[in-house]
């Protein structure tokens, strides 16, 4: 348990700590209150931690607060929200694993500029002509060709759709993906590649591809033309959002959805390692220039810019800088939360939004089940 007595936060400054209290901790020496001191840096672990021990998160409050009275958990209610659409008419697995749909790759193209670290693509799909059908946010299953170290034939691998339901020429004839090629190295130090998405990324336009799907209805956009999104994307997390993005502006410029006018406030921070892994900045720097009252985008480039305490600049960290701000979004019943990319990054967003939270005299923790449950808080993390 960490301490403001304990050396490893005397370096910290008071304004950095924070005061947790926590109930219900399965290895509390007595029962009520246990009071916590945890760094900034810490928190999400340590929320994590609680969790993990059966503890409730009472009340967080700043060290260098004068003792607060305790925000008891029952008055921290998120804003009654409208219920959520339950999306019955949304499709899925149209097309099963063991009948998958043959598609044909149109084009595959690098979405990386010169200096980029890796390699990730966006590639497009014919579909014309078949039954495939699909919604922004669903993901399509690509089972790659060849057998596993097992001897099995391989097994499909999800990826979320890239592209609106219209497709990328708004023909109603495409589905695009976009993948990075998982490598990594091994303990004997081999370079190694991942099966389907070094499968994707080499495609040449007219090769053939095992395609399931549709799936998913976590990520669903609502359906309403005033809400607000915002969008915390790491990688290739980006893929979902660039769909919600061209269908709440791109699309409407070829009139392709008369019954959906984005009205509303659209939000992304997007954490990426350099400036050339920006993936679609072209696209996102035109709709912000197009659309300023509606969208807004900000960068956090790990590799290049600095946090404020000199560290890298990771997505968290730039929702910690706009946190009063994302903060008073949320509370608003009309926005929805999306999180899509690398797992872990929800506790950095956690973390940076405890903060906010606490100023209104709000547990974070709690007022989240409670967006979940409003169906306003949307995570797909891999
Ligand atoms: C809902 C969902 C949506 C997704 N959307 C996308 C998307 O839009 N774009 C995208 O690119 N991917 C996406 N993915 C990930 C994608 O499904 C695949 O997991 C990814 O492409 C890797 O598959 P592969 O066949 O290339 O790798 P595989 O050959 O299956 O290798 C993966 C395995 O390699 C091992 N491994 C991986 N990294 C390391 C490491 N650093 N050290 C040691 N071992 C390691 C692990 O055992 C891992 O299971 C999504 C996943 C999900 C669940």
């Amino acid at each position: 348990m960490y301490n403001s007595s304990t050396g490893a936060t005397s370096s910290l400054s008071a304004s950095r700590l924070y005061i947790y209290e926590v109930i219900g901790l399965s290895n509390a020496r007595r029962s009520g209150s246990t009071f916590m001191t945890v760094p900034y840096a810490r928190m999400s672990q340590e929320m994590q931690r609680i969790a993990r021990l059966g503890g409730r998160i009472l009340s967080i409050r700043p060290a260098s607060d004068a003792p607060a009275p305790t925000v008891l958990a029952s008055q921290n209610s998120a804003p009654a929200a409208p219920a959520a659409k339950k999306h019955a008419d949304v499709p899925v697995n149209i097309y099963r694993p063991n009948a998958p749909l043959t598609g044909k790759c149109v084009s595959n193209d690098t979405l990386l500029s010169e200096g980029a670290i890796g390699k990730v693509q966006h590639i497009k799909f014919d579909i014309g002509g078949s039954d495939l059908t699909y919604v922004e946010g669903q993901s399509i299953g690509i089972i790659p060709p060849g057998q596993d170290a097992k001897g099995k034939p391989n097994k499909l691998r999800l990826y979320s759709i890239a592209s609106t339901r219209h497709g990328d020429d708004v023909d109603d004839k495409s589905v695009s993906l976009c993948v990075r090629q998982l490598e990594y190295k091994n303990e004997q130090g081999e370079m190694i590649y991942g099966t389907c998405s070094t499968f994707l990324c080499d495609l040449k336009p007219g090769d053939e591809v095992q395609i399931s799907g549709p799936t998913g209805k976590e990520m669903l956009l609502p359906e309403e033309n005033d809400t607000n999104v915002i969008m915390f994307a790491t990688g290739t997390g980006i893929a979902p959002f660039r769909a919600y993005l061209w269908r709440m502006f791109k699309d409407n410029e070829r009139d392709a959805n008369p019954d959906y006018r984005f009205s509303g406030k659209a939000w992304l921070i997007f954490g990426v390692a350099t400036t050339p892994n920006i993936l679609y900045k072209q696209e996102l720097e035109e709709i912000k220039s197009k659309y300023p009252d509606n969208f807004q985008v900000d960068y956090a480039i790990s590799r290049e810019q600095k946090n404020a305490e000199g560290g890298k600049m990771y997505i968290q960290d730039r929702v910690a800088e706009h946190a009063d701000g994302l903060w008073a979004m949320i509370q608003n019943e009309k926005t929805h939360v999306y999180i899509c990319g690398l797992k872990g990054m929800e506790g950095g967003i956690d973390a940076a939004l405890t903060v906010a939270a606490e100023k209104s005299g709000v547990t974070w923790s709690e007022y989240r089940s409670q967006l979940k449950r409003a169906g306003r808080w949307h995570v797909e993390t891999y």
